[in-house]
């Protein structure tokens, strides 16, 4: 069903007036982690700002060691929904259980799926089975095919409000945190008619890489980035070695209006 030779058109997936999948540029910013009301508000104002609609933030976060910052759960929602009525923005969040998404619902206009969950196969049915869009990103190790698949479970559920997410895959290379395949961009744009996201910031995991692979993105036809920001990344709870500093978010977009797309 995500296949184009079933459905030649663009799937255009409306958040909130945000028509992702439309041919304009689409931006998804926000913090790694929601830690305070005032860390996310002092982001939205910027993302509001640089005429954004979309703001991300996590609450349930599937980090890597047990021992990190796991995430402020419902109660980190209820922030970003709080900060998103104030600003006029929608919020995308990511959700790691079944189980949270019909209350999650309630609070989020954007269900992200992360990597680590893209074959979680009975989180991907309970998303398709809600008419809420859904942010699938591409797995750590998965090949294009299984991340294919793994929207086509959603959609199999009757939910075909997805939108797909490159964000670098595992190979050798150490320089950066993963590899990012953009050329994934136009094989996805090519085999299904789902619009297609690049995230810059866990796909490099390096700041410095985070514009020039942005561009990247734009010019070879992606619906859209994603990065991090963070009033001061120094002490943020997680990925503090790559979200952008709000001025440095302010010459990031500076940087991407000038490409004009
Ligand atoms: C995220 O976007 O917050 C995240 C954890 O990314 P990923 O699932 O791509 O690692
Ligand atoms: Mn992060």
């Amino acid at each position: 069903l995500v296949s184009r030779k079933n459905k030649p058109e663009d799937t255009v997936v409306n958040i909130k007036g945000e028509t992702v999948g439309d041919g304009n540029l689409h931006y998804v910013m926000g913090p790694c982690a929601v830690e305070s009301y005032e860390q996310v508000a002092e982001v939205a104002k910027v993302v509001k700002s640089q005429g954004l609609k979309m703001l991300r933030g996590g609450a349930f976060k599937p980090r890597t060691s047990p021992y990190d910052f796991q995430g402020l759960g419902i109660e980190g929602l209820k922030i970003l929904k709080q900060v998103a009525d104030e600003f006029d923005l929608a919020v995308v969040s990511e959700i790691v259980s079944p189980a949270d998404i019909e209350e999650a619902c309630e609070y989020i206009d954007v269900i992200q799926i992360g990597a680590r969950n893209m074959q979680n196969f009975e989180l991907l049915k309970a998303a398709g089975s809600v008419q809420k869009p859904v942010l699938l990103k591409r797995g750590l190790a998965a090949q294009i095919s299984e991340f294919i698949n793994a929207a086509e479970y959603i959609i199999s559920r009757g939910n075909e409000n997805i939108i797909l997410c490159e964000r670098g895959i595992r190979t050798y290379e150490k320089a950066t945190r993963n590899t990012l395949d953009i050329s994934a961009v136009p094989i996805l744009k090519q085999e299904t008619h789902l619009p297609v996201l690049v995230d810059v910031t866990h796909s490099t995991g390096r700041r410095d890489l985070l514009l020039p692979t942005a561009k990247a993105a734009v010019a070879i036809g992606a619906d859209g980035v994603m990065a991090e920001v963070h009033p001061d990344p120094a002490v943020a709870l997680s990925d503090s070695q790559q979200q952008m500093d709000i001025p440095t978010f302010e010459k990031f977009m500076a940087e991407l209006k000038k490409m004009n797309r």
